[in-house]
């Protein structure tokens, strides 16, 4: 299975894409992700990025696509896999293309996932993520057990910096003007897959698995 989900931030991408590879095998590979752990780990990517992610504005095209390049050119992305915020722009959609052409892959599907603007902060805004493990809280829908403490692992939870909500309007406009045209180009090849987003994650989980099999 080769996909992308491309719905807007606070969508669920990163939650369903993970259930996506529970369910099909495939690796899951985040941009945001990726970025994000080169920033921790103060490496030069996360440094030249620093900026990008902490203003809610896209890294250049040219830097995710080279990270997307290499990433699925690994081992574990041999049976499939599933990109989580990229293509974020209709020239990474293009380079895309042309990295799987050259690799003699094809898209099975673009996962939509559609949740409306006012639900989309209000999940942003309460977010909070584990510096341990990774695990998402939300302060109202799903909170911890003890407020601040990773239920699995006992890390420290925060809110990411482009959790804010100033910065969520931004990366909201930035969807629009940006990925907006990235949808309709799926749309029009005939590869968008619509998944209404609202519900229990498993409610949209069964929406999306029946869509991309
Ligand atoms: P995400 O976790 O997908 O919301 O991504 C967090 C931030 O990483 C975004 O606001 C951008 O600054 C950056 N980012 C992630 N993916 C991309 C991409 N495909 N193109 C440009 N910037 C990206």
């Amino acid at each position: 299975m080769r996909v992308v989900m491309v719905g807007p931030p606070g969508a669920g991408k990163g939650t369903q894409a993970k259930l996506l590879r529970e369910r099909f095998g495939a690796a899951h590979v985040s941009t945001g992700d990726i970025l994000r752990e080169a920033q921790r780990a103060g490496t030069p990517l996360g440094m030249e990025v620093r900026r990008y992610l902490d203003e809610g504005r896209l890294v250049p095209d040219d830097v995710v696509t080279n990270i997307v390049g290499e990433r699925i050119a690994a081992p574990d992305c041999r049976a499939g896999y599933i990109l989580d915020g990229f293509p974020r722009t209709l020239v990474q959609a293009q380079s895309l293309d042309q990295i799987m052409a050259a690799r003699s892959e094809h898209l099975d599907g673009a996962v939509f996932i559609v949740v409306p603007q006012e639900e989309l902060v209000r999940r942003l805004s309460g977010r909070r993520v584990c510096r341990g493990c990774g695990a998402m809280y939300h302060v109202i829908f799903d909170p911890p057990a003890f407020p601040g403490v990773c239920g699995r692992c006992n890390g420290e939870l925060y809110q990411r910096e482009d959790d804010r909500e100033e910065t969520i309007r931004r990366r909201l406009e930035v969807y629009a003007s940006e990925t907006g045209p990235v949808v309709e180009h799926y749309r029009s090849v005939g590869l968008l897959r619509e998944a209404d987003g609202l519900g229990t994650r498993e409610e949209v989980f069964g929406r999306i698995a029946a869509g991309v099999q």
